[in-house]
């Protein structure tokens, strides 16, 4: 076992702090010395609470000295991304219409945190309103791919995917509501797990399309999404989408790692054109990997998906049209009066208010989301949007006919360079090709590292997709591929991404070449 403490699994760090050979303190204060040293460079955070995080661990050890019986996972440090309320630490959504808004409650996600004892480092950069792909959405300045500096690390949650791909953080929690866990883990080398829809409470997620969104785990290994998935998973009153039902066996599944049996379904629609050779080449790889384990393989069609992207970017806008109608200047964030006018109307104020406070993709989704909502267009663009969405779910529920979880790459591509897509929206909206549908079925989803592109030397996602509620066999084939992933790769795929600490200037600022990639990995 490794004794860098920001290089153990949070599996691991579990077991250290039980055994009681390391403290609370000691592994948060590890993690906060890398943030220190690392995130001038890499900018996964929005606001980083080091004297809360460290009076949380010290609290635990406290506890842990006074014999009290613990959760497995206190002590245990984590990230969150910043559409989570937390009470008494700022919540932008990264957007400056919440600047300096703290909030006066915590989400249920981040009550649970609380409650197993494990200490909340800061909250993590993320496109405006979880509007995104690559980060550069966020009002706040991009993150970075720890892999290549001057590459994105995904979206919207790149401050999520980077804080553990750069190991500032062992855990940290993302929200999906197209793919922004499973791209964002698929272009950094991380795993990232978007739960049934329901699995885990919304209260307290600042809601961009509520019918799609879901809070999940960002992680380096299946197991420790499991543990996470544990803490966070299970019924909420206070959220009326919330199942009421346990939560799926998932650690054991993970721990298990068995997909003797299982019929693995390719989804036909998902695979070749349009993908990248590199990534669809580890994915061919990562298929036959789950043959060697003793899975069957099967192909299926899902021949509604093509209208997904379309309906999505009907969906979706609609309903954050409505959902951010609440940011009015009057009760949250920011409070613009208007240029020249003596007594501004509440209307004035609300528009000069939004025009500075919400950014350009933003203000497009909100101008299309009213636009298909308003009378006469309904049942033409929502109307219809709806019914895709009815045969999506029926693709899926023919497919899972056959097969017990359907692949795909999760992503198109490798991470690519920041500036590349920024202005070209519908190029954007192309790398959730192959997330969106999960999210439009409510069903859970997974993307684990495949390897690395042979053509770029960046990390490529495997996506790995269950029926509603069966979210253990997500862990089962994700660690199953992980177990003999490792094994091909003598170690972690992480380990073979640059040493940050080598190309961050004194200043904390990038080196003039950024962290250039180790030419010449190969999977
Ligand atoms: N990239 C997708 C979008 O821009 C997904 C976002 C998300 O999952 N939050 O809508």
């Amino acid at each position: 076992m490794t004794t860098d403490l920001t290089r153990t699994t949070a599996a691991d760090l579990a077991d250290l702090l039980a055994q009681g050979s390391v403290s609370a303190r000691e592994v948060t204060q590890a993690h906060l010395d890398r943030t220190a040293a690392v995130d001038g460079a890499v900018h996964s955070y929005l606001h980083v609470d080091a004297e809360g995080a460290l009076a949380q661990a010290d609290d635990v050890d406290r506890r842990r000295a006074a014999g009290e019986s613990l959760h497995a996972m206190a002590g245990v440090p984590i990230a969150v991304k910043d559409v989570m309320t937390t009470r008494g630490l700022p919540t932008t959504c990264g957007s400056k219409i919440l600047q300096g808004w703290v909030p006066p409650y915590d989400a249920t996600l981040v009550t649970r945190l609380r409650e197993a004892g494990m200490p909340i480092l800061g909250k993590t950069n993320m496109d405006e309103f979880a509007m995104g792909s690559s980060t550069e959405h966020s009002a706040y300045g991009p993150s970075h791919n720890p892999w290549d500096l001057e590459r994105i690390p995904g979206g919207s949650g790149g401050g999520s995917s980077s804080v553990v791909a750069s190991f500032q953080a062992p855990l940290a929690i993302g929200t999906d509501t197209g793919g922004s866990i499973r791209q964002p883990a698929a272009v950094t080398g991380t795993v990232g797990t978007k739960p049934t829809y329901g699995g885990v409470s919304r209260y307290g997620l600042v809601a961009l399309a509520s019918s799609l969104d879901q809070a999940g785990p960002c992680t380096r290994t299946v197991l420790d999404a499991a543990l996470l998935h544990e803490v966070i998973g299970g019924h909420d009153p206070l959220d009326s989408t919330s199942i009421d039902a346990p939560v799926p066996p998932v650690v054991e599944a993970a721990r298990r790692a068995d997909v003797a049996g299982m019929k693995i379904g390719i989804i036909r629609e998902l695979t070749g054109d349009g993908f990248q050779a590199g990534v669809q080449a580890r994915f061919d790889e990562a298929v036959q990997h789950l043959v060697d384990a003793g899975a069957e393989v099967v192909e299926v069609s899902c021949p509604s998906f093509s209208y997904a992207l379309a309906a999505y970017y009907l969906i979706l806008p609609s309903e954050a049209s409505s959902n951010l109608a609440k940011f009015d200047a009057m009760r949250y964030g920011l409070r613009v009066a208007p240029d020249g006018i003596d007594a501004p109307s509440a209307e004035q104020v609300m528009a000069a208010t939004r025009d500075a406070g919400f950014g350009d993709e933003v203000k497009r989704r909100i101008i299309l989301g009213t636009y298909a909502l308003s009378s006469g267009y309904y049942d033409a663009y929502y109307g219809s949007a709806q019914k895709v969405r009815r045969l999506i779910a029926d693709d899926f529920a023919a497919a899972f006919e056959t097969a017990d979880v359907l692949v795909s790459p999760t992503a198109p591509t490798t991470a690519f360079k920041l500036g590349d897509k920024l202005d070209d929206p519908m190029a954007m909206y192309l790398n959730d090709i192959a997330t969106i549908p999960a999210n439009l079925a409510g069903i859970p989803g997974m993307s684990v590292p495949s390897g690395v592109a042979t053509e770029d030397g960046l990390p490529a996602g495997f996506q790995i997709l269950a029926p509603a509620m069966q979210d253990q066999r997500l862990y089962a084939v994700g660690a199953a591929l992980e177990v003999r992933l490792t094994a091909a790769w003598g170690g972690p795929l992480l380990d073979r991404a640059p040493d940050l600490l080598g190309n961050v200037r004194q200043d904390g600022r990038l080196g003039s070449q950024g962290a250039g990639r180790n030419a010449g990995t190969e999977a």
